[in-house]
Order: structure tokens, then sequence, then C-alpha cells
């Protein structure tokens, strides 16, 4: 095979995997795949049932079909046992030589001779092996092992997925309800319950989700209107193309048109929205079905008929997305999403949002720290969700855990009723210390900001009272929900709302801080990595007219009021400081020049690339503070991506290097006599201020949630404690030493409550 063959032969494997609407379709896809690319045989899947301590036959393409489902072997049995206990491939000329080699005669497997066993594994797990067999006594090519390692390796997250739309129509049948949850990662504490409200990405087939329809003739009315503007988009596209187009591409839009106007589409379509489900998710089911029968056939000219097929699902749908009306939130909506963004959020009325769920990020991730600062538990990437069949089914988020339960059992709705009650109980326990200073045992003060911003203006601001300010305001919001740059105007307005609420106490504006995973819908950045790309303050100086507009916005809004701070983002360079400086000093003299008199804001860096802890006193000489943006410092010193669920347990802010680099950046501060502060999420969690605390940290920002809880623990603490737990973190090799010490430490003040 060449190089392209087999890059498209794997490719279309695949996309046939991903597809298949269950398990058993995707295994047989995939066995009768297998076997004809690489000429085995015999292919065979058998998956690993840990319960039972087994592994069943699952699927077959040569060997005896009834034996599927039946043929269960002992775990670490057999070929199969060698190549799931070992996690690496097999390749035999003669199987029955192995000393572990165990004939299973139900199969049918006499006189097969060659043997190619390659485990299918994720996550360091081993979910199965595929099993190839040939009759001569001859190893497998070298090619045709990795062909099936590289496709293994792919298939694992597509049958995991596959797996869980079964589980799911399992429970949707009632059975074996109990117990049942999907796995992602906690991504904001709390407990929800409500119903799902899926968002997906319009213009993708695959993406649209099932719901059920509410007008049945509107709904049948709404897709015949569809058909009919796709035809005659055909058509246009047909006449304006005749001439330069070939006579035998030119019958292609004829085939379209044919298959747009023959009843076996739209009747399809039409049964699929009586049996109930809306347009949409009719329309996907069809082409989906009708896509398949073509990719099954031999003939290559035919198979490629599925991809028209799709083409035609898609022009019907944008003429039916064309047609949406806004969605209706239920009272207690659990938004849910493939990549929720942070508008997607600020979209759904604050009364009605009670949960977050997104199948990619992490807890670092925007979507997740927005979340939390709302005070709405949130469960992130929970990889095998199957999101397309769960709009408004009810279900149960347990953010501490990471969990979600579909349709959960009246034990389990008055259980986690339970455990939310506690929760609520826990956070009214902190509400004796509302008003008491943020401040040691021994009366040394540790002043506690605000994190906003990331939250719409529709969302109330919580904790005005409790902190002594703003700690970071990240600008983005203002800018992501409209459809074109602010203007000056608009941003005074804005930011002067903000400086006039906490007026006197100092607001602190972080200047426009885009790319990475906060991108603006009218100014796209195409990266393949965009966290090591184009962002903050690097595009801020490159748009030198979109900062200065920024900096005079944020300078004119706290006229009279002088309460209003600057700081600079993703700083990695001293040139940087100097042009960014040099920028504000530049608009604070045009505006003098305008007669407009105020006093210079106070100007700050954060520290948040690696590059910057190793320069911090430079950097320090030249501004009147530091906020140490943790999220970021963690993401770039651990090299772990904080938006990927993949490393997302590599990602951790008590990491030993993590802690070094924050203590190495006080030092320096502290010898240019600099305030710092910790505006990442690090700030807010009682744990990590007990080590900031002794590091000499000036001060902590965070979500308004997690004032009273850091609050606790300030005031359980003298000073000398703090120092003294610090130095036994800064000796820890790992981070499981520094996560015991600190639970430890809470635990022995009372206060173990907090990191449970
Ligand atoms: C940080 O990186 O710690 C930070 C506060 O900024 P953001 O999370 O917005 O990147
Ligand atoms: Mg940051």
């Amino acid at each position: 095979m060449t190089t392209s063959n087999t890059l498209n032969l794997l490719h279309g494997i695949i996309q046939e995997v991903n597809d298949a609407p269950n398990l058993k379709r995707a295994l047989a896809v995939i066995v009768c795949r297998v076997k004809q690319a690489i000429a085995a045989d015999v292919c065979s899947v058998y998956l690993n049932n840990s319960e039972q301590q087994e592994y069943i036959l699952m699927a077959t393409d040569g060997l005896c079909r009834d034996a599927v489902g039946k043929v269960r072997l002992p775990m670490g049995h057999g070929l199969i046992g060698v190549v799931s206990e070992r996690a690496e491939p097999l390749n035999l000329s003669e199987a029955a030589t192995h000393p572990q080699y165990v004939l299973t005669s139900e199969t049918g497997e006499i006189g097969y001779h060659g043997f190619l066993g390659v485990p299918i594994i994720q996550h360091r797990k081993v979910l199965g092996v595929l099993v190839m067999r040939r009759r001569k006594s001859l190893c497998f090519a070298d090619q045709d092992v990795t062909f099936v390692m590289t496709l293994a390796a792919q298939l694992a997250g597509a049958i995991t997925h596959a797996k869980a739309s079964g589980e799911l129509k399992r429970l949707q049948n009632q059975k074996d309800l109990n117990n049942k949850f999907f796995q992602g990662q906690p991504g904001s504490n709390g407990i929800a319950i409500g119903n799902l409200l899926v968002v997906y990405p319009l213009a993708d087939l695959n993406a649209v989700p099932d719901h059920p329809v509410e007008d049945l003739e509107a709904e049948i009315t709404t897709f015949k209107n569809a058909l009919a503007r796709a035809y005659a988009d055909l058509d246009a596209l047909a006449k304006r193309t005749k001439g330069w187009l070939s006579d035998e591409d030119q019958a292609l839009f004829d085939a379209w048109k044919l298959m747009l106007q023959s009843d076996i589409l739209s009747e399809d379509v039409i049964q699929r929205i009586h049996n109930g489900n809306w347009a949409q998710g009719a329309l996907r089911e069809t082409i989906h079905e009708h896509a398949l029968i073509f990719e099954e056939m031999e003939d290559p000219y035919l198979r490629e008929r599925a991809r028209d097929i799709r083409d035609l699902g898609q022009r019907i749908l944008m003429h039916l997305q064309d047609n949406v009306q806004t969605r209706e939130y239920p009272q207690q909506t659990i938004l849910a999403g493939e990549d929720l963004s942070a508008s997607q959020l600020a979209d759904v009325p604050r009364e009605r949002l009670v949960g977050v769920i997104s199948t990619t990020g992490s807890k670092s991730s925007h979507v997740a720290i927005l979340a939390y600062g709302m005070g709405v538990p949130a469960v992130m990437g929970v990889t095998n969700l199957p999101l397309g069949r769960m709009d408004g089914l009810e279900v149960i988020l347990d953010g501490h855990h990471g969990r979600i339960y579909i349709m959960p059992t009246p034990g389990e709705r008055e259980e986690y009723q339970r455990l939310a009650n506690a929760d609520r109980a826990l956070v009214e326990s902190l509400d004796v210390l509302q008003g008491l200073p943020s401040c040691t045992l021994d009366n040394h003060p540790l002043p506690l900001y605000l994190n906003i911003g990331l939250a719409s203006e529709s969302h109330p601001m919580m904790g005005i009272e409790e902190a002594s300010g703003v700690g970071l305001y990240r600008t983005e919001v203002p800018f992501m929900i409209r459809d074109r740059f602010p203007s000056e105007e608009e941003q005074i307005d804005e930011y002067r709302r903000i400086l006039t609420l906490f007026h006197p106490k100092p607001v602190t504006f972080r200047t426009l801080d885009i790319g990475g995973d906060k991108s603006l819908p009218y100014f796209p950045i195409n990266e393949s990595n965009p966290f090591l790309g184009w962002r903050g303050i690097r595009i801020s100086l490159d748009h030198p007219e979109l900062f200065l507009t920024q900096v005079r916005a944020i300078m004119q809004a706290a006229i009279g009021l002088d309460n209003a701070r600057i700081l600079l983002p993703m700083i990695s360079t001293l040139e940087e400081v100097d042009e960014a400086l040099e920028l504000i000093k530049r608009a604070y003299q045009e505006l003098l020049e305008d007669h407009i008199l105020f006093a210079m804001p106070k100007i700050g860096v954060m520290v948040e690339v690696p590059a910057a802890v190793y320069q911090v006193e430079a950097i320090a000489k030249r501004v009147d503070f530091l906020s140490i943006g943790t999220n970021d410092l963690t993401q770039y010193l651990l090299a772990v991506d904080r938006n990927n669920r993949e490393v997302a347990s590599l990602y951790d802010d008590l990491h030993p290097a993590v802690l070094r680099a924050i203590n190495q950046i006080l030092v320096g501060a502290i010898k240019q006599n600099c305030e710092v502060s910790v505006c990442g999420e690090m700030a807010g969690n009682p744990m990590a201020a007990i080590l900031l605390l002794g590091m000499g940290i000036t001060s902590l920002s965070m979500n308004a949630n997690s004032i009273l809880p850091v609050k606790a623990v300030i005031r359980a603490f003298a000073l000398g404690q703090a120092r003294e737990l610090l130095k036994r973190a800064l000796n820890c090799d790992f981070a499981a030493q520094v996560h015991k010490l600190l639970e430890n430490a809470l635990e022995s003040e009372g206060l173990g409550v907090l990191v449970r």
C-alpha cells in the first residue's frame, strides 16, 4: 500500500467506526475492515470485562458468528491473556507452539496457524485485543502489524464512545439503573440536579443532538422548506457553473437534485419526525443510514457516493438551522457541550443555570473558572458522554467527584439532595466570617481581592462587601459578547460601572488577554499551538490602536474616582514591559494634553510565563506591582496544556517545581520592595493560601466563592506556622507529599471539611 492509500484507509475505517450508532456496529466494522486491509483469514475482537475478570469475544469476521458473546475466556488465559497482560502485540507463525496457547473449539478456530494479537489501549488501560489469524504458518508482515497498532491506538476512543452510547440506551430502557455514572473531572465544586440542554456547533450534521418534536406539522413543513431551498441552491449552482464545469461534474448536480426529489430520503426523514425526533435529528439519522449503505459497497465508485449523501445532508441542515428559533432553557438548566465557551454560559439566564458539563477541557479551562466564579458546579472532560442522545434528560452532576448520573433513580436523587444540602450548610457555616478581617492569629493582614469579568453583566456580582477590591478584572468579556471591537466610549461605560461599584476600593484591569482558549468571533486566530502563540500582550503590542484605546478608556473611566490599576498579561520579555509602559505614558500624555487631569494608575505585570520568573527583579524595578497568574504559570512550567483533559492529571499547582518558582518570584519582588499578589485559581485554594501566606504574599485575588473558605484558613494559622509549613513543602519531592502535608495541617485545625 502507498502512504496515501494507507492513510485513506485508516481515516476511512476510523470515520466509519466513529459514525457507528452502537458498539455492536462499531466492532462489526472493525473486524470486517481490518481483515480486508491486511488480508487475514480471520479478524476478531475480544473486550476485557474487568467486573467478571474475563475476555469476551465481541465480533468476528471469519470465525463462527454464533460464538460471539458466548466465548468468554478467564483473564490471563491463552494468547489473548498474553497480549492483554503485556500490553504488546504478539505475532506468531504457529500459534499452537506458544506455551500459553489454548484452543477454543466453539469458535471454529481449527485449521489456522498464523496469529497476530494487538492490544487496544486507552489511558494505559487495555480495553481489549484485536486478533488476526491466517491459515498459512507465517508471521504477519511488519507493516501489517504497525497498521493494526496504528488503528488500534485510535479505536479505543471510538469503542468507549460506542460502549457509552449503548450504556445510555440500557439506562433509557430503565434496566440496571443503580449507580451508573459517566466519569469526568471535577471542574467546579457542588451538586446540581437538572435537565440537560446540549449546545452544539452549527453546520455540523454529526453534532446535531436528538430532540423531541414539539409541533409535528410545523416540523415537517420546516423540513420540506429546507429541502426545497437546498434544491433551489443546487439548481442555481448548476446554472452558474454551466460552461466551465465538465459534463461529468455537471451530471453530479443532476444526481443530487434527483436524490433531493426522491421520496426515499424525504419519506425517511418525515417518518422519523413522526416517530418523535425533530427535523435536524431525523435528518442526521437518515443521512447516516443512507451513507452507510453506500459505504458498505464493494465498488469504490459507489462507496464514494456516501460522501455525496453526507454533503447533501449538510446542505439541507444549513437551511434547517437558518430557521431555528432560540431554544428554551429548562428551569434547572445543566448546560452541556463539546467545547463550551464563556459566552455560551453567559447566554443562559443566571437563575436557570444550575450546572455545566463539557466533554473537553479541564478544571483550569476558562469555562470551568467561569462556572466556579458563578458558583455553578461543573464537570469537565467527560470523554464518553453521548451528548447527541441526551438533550432534555434529567441528570445529577457531582462537581466534587466529576461524575454525571443520567436519569437518576429516586434513591440517587435523594442521596444527592442530601449532599447538596450539606454543601449549602458548609457555605452557611462560613457566613459567620463575613465582615471579620482577613488576618492571621497573630494579626498579620492578608487582604483578599476578587477576580471578576468572565461572567457577563447579567450575573449579579458577589462578594463586593467582603473583598478589598478587584485584583483581576479579565477585560475579555466586553470584547467577547460583541460582534466587533467595543468602542472607546463603550469601554469607558463598562469600566466606569465597575469602578463606581467598588469605589473607593481599587479595581485592577487586566488589558485584553485574548488568544489561547479565548477567541473573539470577529477576530479569529488560527494557530496550531495557541497557548504558545499570539496571546495577551503580544496582540496588544502588535495592535497599538487596540491597546491605546483600551488604556485610554480605563484612564478616562477612572476620572474623579482614581481607583483603577492596569495589569499586563503574558509578559515574557523586558522589551514588552518597556513598550507597553511607553504606550501607557503616551495615552496619559494625550489625555493631559486634552486638559483631562487625573492621577496615573498604578501599573503591574502578570508573572505567568517562566521567563518572567527568572527576570522578576528587573520587571519589579519597572512597575508598581506584580500579580502571579498561576493558571498559566503551572501550564508553562509543567508543559501541561491547561485545556487538555488527556493530561489534566499532570496539572497541579502544588507541584514542588511550581512552589519553588513562586517562592523565587517572592524573593525577587521583596528585594525590590514590590507588592505581589496571586490571581490564578491557586489563590482560592485554602491549602495553597497558607503556603502563599508563608512566602510573604501581599494579597490574594480569587473568585467570590473562595473568599470565606480562604479567610477561614488564614484566621486559623499564625504567620510562623505558615512559614514552617512552607519550609516543609519546599523540601517535598512529590506533589502528593505537599497535598498530604497541607491536608493534615488543615485537618488539625478543624478545617478538614474545606479540603474534602
Ligand atoms: C492565570 O493565568 O493564572 C490567570 C489569572 O489568567 P487567565 O486564567 O485568565 O489566563
Ligand atoms: Mg493567564
